[in-house]
């Protein structure tokens, strides 16, 4: 029996890695070592006594009491804090899904990559912040990442048993989030509400606003160069209103393969806890007779600089995924704090970078994790400076 742990099991793609494994067998069929979660106790308690987990895990130590509670009498055990997420992560899982979101994520995720396990990467902050850091630990222990993100889950696919020097260029779709057709002038007065709703995609809120600023976009084209390892020039990203095909893959003899399929991330989890097996999956199956068409264009800088920022972190390298990460988060905060407006996320973001490039230690990429932190809390710190100075406008 395969043992798994999932990191982040109450969110979004946690939800759906629960139901692919209720789906197929649960607990008679997958030895489920860790599930960890953040407030909703009742419902990691739930999935822990489901799937018979050994272990459930709360970031908040306040909550343990709850989670002991919630769990008396099963021999499940419990423990809290961002230490102990990471403890689990230290527990020998054959397959570990990082789904947790934000900078969060990276120090249990970075564990299992020091243990040498397979990590299902859902959060694209680890290969942000720290993309040195983690494919060199991977290549050190001989680790296996395997891609969540459903860009990178498809590009991944298009790749297999091709040789990445023909790639001539590797194109990620995007929706274009909640504002796609909004005009220009909108945008200023966009709020938390109308940001949270995503046109194709069932997310998790932050996600969701990220993927209506770009700034998903931003991450995925930086992930794309950090776990491909392929040159910036040659990364794409095409507005794809339908969001069936998920990336391209253009070879340098004229050929493109795509990746298509319905939106919905149990494909991308179901395929990296299969792989390198295909399972059947309770994925909808694409009609394309009945869709009609699939559009495209080309994205607009100057409706989303998220994307412009990351063609700038890229060239910067050094620490500025590290920051662009931190200050996003911060942003993305102040955003739902109503301290700043949507459009401001970019602007915050942007001179947190200006205030840090050029620091000491900027143009090297962190080889260790207490470094990427270090960048991390600073871009923070400068995205709240722009904040306090120009946010309530
Ligand atoms: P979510 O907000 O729905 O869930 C996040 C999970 O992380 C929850 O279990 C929460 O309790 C936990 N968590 C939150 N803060 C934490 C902390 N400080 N420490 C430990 N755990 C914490 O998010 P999501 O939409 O499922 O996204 C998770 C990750 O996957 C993100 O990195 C996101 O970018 C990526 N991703 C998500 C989707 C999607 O469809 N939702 C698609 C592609 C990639
Ligand atoms: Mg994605």
């Amino acid at each position: 029996m395969r043992s798994v742990s999932i990191f982040g099991a109450t969110g979004s793609i946690g939800e759906s890695a629960f139901d692919l494994l209720m789906q197929s067998g649960g607990a008679e069929s997958w030895q489920v070592r860790a599930l960890t979660g953040g407030r909703n106790i009742a419902r990691l308690a739930e999935m822990a006594l489901a799937l018979r987990a050994e272990i459930a895990v709360t970031a908040f130590p306040e909550l343990e009491r709850d989670l002991r509670e919630a769990l008396a009498g099963s021999g499940i055990e419990c423990t809290a804090g961002p230490d102990a997420i990471v403890a689990a992560a230290d527990r020998d899982a054959d397959w570990t899904l990082s789904g947790i979101v934000g900078a969060a994520g990276l120090p249990p995720g970075l564990r299992v990559l020091e243990r040498g396990g397979t990590l299902a990467l859902a959060n694209k902050e680890t290969l942000v912040a720290a993309g040195r850091l983690v494919m060199g630990t991977a290549a050190r222990t001989g680790a296996r990442i395997l891609p969540v993100d459903s860009e990178h889950s498809a590009i991944f696919q298009c790749l297999n048993g091709e040789n990445i020097e023909n790639v001539e260029a590797i194109t990620i779709t995007a929706s274009g989030g909640a504002f796609r057709d909004w005009p220009l002038e909108r945008l200023e007065t966009a709020t938390v509400e109308q940001a949270s709703t995503h046109p194709n995609w069932a997310m998790g809120q932050r996600i969701t606003i990220d993927s209506a600023s770009m700034f998903n976009k931003s991450l995925e084209i930086i992930e794309t160069k950090e776990f491909f390892g392929i040159n910036p020039d040659r990364i794409k990203v095409l507005i794809h209103p339908e969001s069936i095909i998920h990336a391209m893959v253009t070879h340098r003899d004229g050929g493109s393969i795509a990746h298509l399929g319905a939106p919905d991330m149990r494909h991308a989890i179901g395929y990296a806890l299969h792989w390198p097996e295909r399972a059947e999956l309770p994925v909808p199956k694409l009609d394309l007779a009945a869709m009609g068409q699939l559009s495209f264009r080309a994205p607009d800088e100057t409706r989303w600089p998220a994307l412009r920022l990351a063609r700038e972190v890229m060239a910067a390298g050094g620490a500025a995924g590290a920051v662009l990460n931190g200050a996003k988060e911060q942003a993305l905060d102040d955003f739902l704090a109503g301290r700043i407006r949507f459009t401001d996320m970019a602007r915050a973001v942007e001179s947190a970078l200006d205030d840090l490039t050029g620091q000491p230690g900027f143009a090297t990429s962190p080889t260790d994790l207490a470094t990427v932190l270090d960048w991390d809390q600073s871009a923070r710190q400068a995205a709240a400076g722009w904040a306090a100075r120009h946010g309530g406008r």
